[in-house]
C-alpha cells in the first residue's frame, strides 16, 4: 500500500472511531448540553428582544385539522409592555415558551368566538400562567357571551389538579388565588359597529362582528403607537372586518383553500369517511378563501397580508405557498403564509420586519 493510502485508512478509521464514540456516549453528550440550553430557555425573553412597537408574534396558525408543526389559533400581540392573547388553540402555551414569551406576563386573552379550536388551549394557557407567574389572580378571559360558562366548566375541570399542585410545592409557589381563569363577557351593543375592549398605556383594542354563524364571532384592531393591526378571527368573506382594517399596517386573515378543500374531501369521501366528507362540504360556507382574504386587504389598503389558520393542513413542504400565489391573484401588496414562531414588528415610527423565533 503506497505511503497516503495508509494516511487516509488511518484516519478514515479515526473519523469512524470518533462516530462510533459520539454515538455510544450520546446520552452524555445531551446531557451536558442540558444546563446550557435549559438556561437559554429560561433567560431568553422574545420582548426584550424587540424595538419599542406593535409585535405580531405568531403562536398558533393552525385549524381543528390535525398538523404536527402548527398549534391551533393563536395571536400574542406584545406592544407598550403588554402582552395580549387572542384565542388559545392547543398547544397555544407551549408555542409561546419556546417562541421566548412567558404565558406568566400574559394580561388578558381576547377570544374571538366559542369554536373549541380557539379555546382548547385555553388550561394549559392557564396552569402555565398561574406557575410561571406565582400569579395572585387568574388569567382574565374576556370574549363574547358563553364565555363566562366556558370558563366556570374550565375552572372546575381543573380545581382537583390546582388543588394538589397548591399542595405539594406550597400557597407561596402556586397561590390558591391565582389558579385557572376569570372570565368578563362583552356583546357589540345593537346599532354599534364595534366595541373598545381595552385602552390602556396607548395599546387600544377594538372587537367588530364578522360573519360566522351560528357562532357569535368577532374579529379585533389592536392600535399603538400610530401602527395597527387587524385580525380576522373565523369569517366568511366580511364587509365589516373590510371596513375596520382600512389602513391598517397588518391584516391576519385566516384562509380556506377550497382548492385543496376539494381534495381532503373528495379522498374522505372515497375513502369511506362520509361524515369527514360533510364536515368538509359545510366549513366552505363560514370561512375565507385566500382570494378573498386578498380583496379584502386590497379593499382596506392594508400594509400586508398574513394568512393563518390554514385549511386544510398544509403537511407537504410548498403548500402553504399556494394560498400566498392565491392571496397575491387579488391583493398587490405582500403576502405571507405565517408558520408557528413567526414574529411581524411594526416597530414605532414606520417599518415591518419579520423575524422567526422557535427555539427547538
Ligand atoms: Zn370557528
Ligand atoms: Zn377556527
Amino acid at each position: 500500500m503506497k505511503r497516503s493510502g495508509l494516511v487516509w485508512l488511518i484516519v478514515l478509521i479515526g473519523i469512524a472511531g470518533l462516530v462510533a464514540g459520539a454515538y455510544v456516549f450520546r446520552g452524555e453528550l445531551a446531557t451536558r448540553l442540558v444546563e446550557r440550553v435549559a438556561a437559554r430557555g429560561l433567560q431568553q425573553s422574545l420582548a426584550a428582544q424587540l424595538p419599542d412597537g406593535l409585535h405580531a408574534v405568531f403562536c398558533g396558525t393552525g385549524s381543528p385539522l390535525p398538523d404536527r408543526s402548527r398549534a391551533g389559533p393563536c395571536l400574542a400581540v406584545i406592544a407598550g409592555g403588554q402582552l395580549l392573547v387572542f384565542d388559545a388553540g392547543e398547544g397555544a402555551a407551549e408555542t409561546l415558551s419556546l417562541m421566548g414569551v412567558n404565558p406568566g406576563d400574559i394580561n388578558v386573552v381576547f377570544l374571538s368566538h366559542l369554536h373549541s379550536d380557539h379555546f382548547d388551549g385555553l388550561a394549559p394557557l392557564a396552569l402555565q400562567h398561574w406557575a410561571t407567574g406565582a400569579a395572585e389572580a387568574p388569567l382574565r378571559l374576556v370574549g363574547p357571551t358563553g364565555t363566562a360558562r366556558l370558563a366556570a366548566g374550565l375552572n372546575e375541570a381543573y380545581a382537583i389538579d390546582a388543588g394538589y399542585r397548591t399542595a405539594h410545592h406550597g400557597p407561596e409557589v402556586m397561590p390558591p388565588a391565582g389558579a385557572g381563569l376569570s372570565a368578563e363577557e362583552f356583546a357589540v351593543p345593537a346599532g354599534a359597529d364595534a366595541i373598545v375592549l381595552r385602552d390602556e398605556g396607548g395599546v387600544r383594542v377594538i372587537a367588530f362582528p364578522v360573519q360566522h354563524a351560528p357562532a357569535e364571532a368577532v374579529g379585533f384592531r389592536i392600535e399603538y403607537a400610530g401602527r395597527s393591526i387587524v385580525v380576522s378571527g373565523d369569517t366568511a368573506r366580511s364587509d365589516s372586518l373590510a371596513r375596520h382594517a382600512r389602513g391598517a399596517d397588518l391584516l391576519v386573515h385566516e384562509a380556506l383553500s377550497p382548492r385543496l378543500n376539494a381534495i381532503v374531501q373528495r379522498s374522505a369521501v372515497e375513502s369511506g369517511r362520509a361524515n369527514v366528507g360533510a364536515i368538509l362540504h359545510d366549513i366552505l360556507d363560514y370561512h375565507t378563501s385566500p382570494e378573498e382574504a386578498g380583496a379584502v386587504a386590497q379593499e382596506a389598503g392594508v400594509g400586508a397580508l398574513a394568512l393563518t389558520h390554514l385549511l386544510p393542513q398544509t403537511p407537504i413542504p410548498g403548500l402553504a405557498a399556494t394560498f400566498e400565489r392565491d392571496a397575491r391573484t387579488t391583493f398587490g401588496g405582500p403576502v405571507w403564509a405565517m408558520r408557528d414562531g413567526d414574529v411581524i414588528s411594526l416597530p414605532r415610527g414606520g417599518g415591518l420586519r419579520r423575524s422567526h423565533h422557535l427555539r427547538f
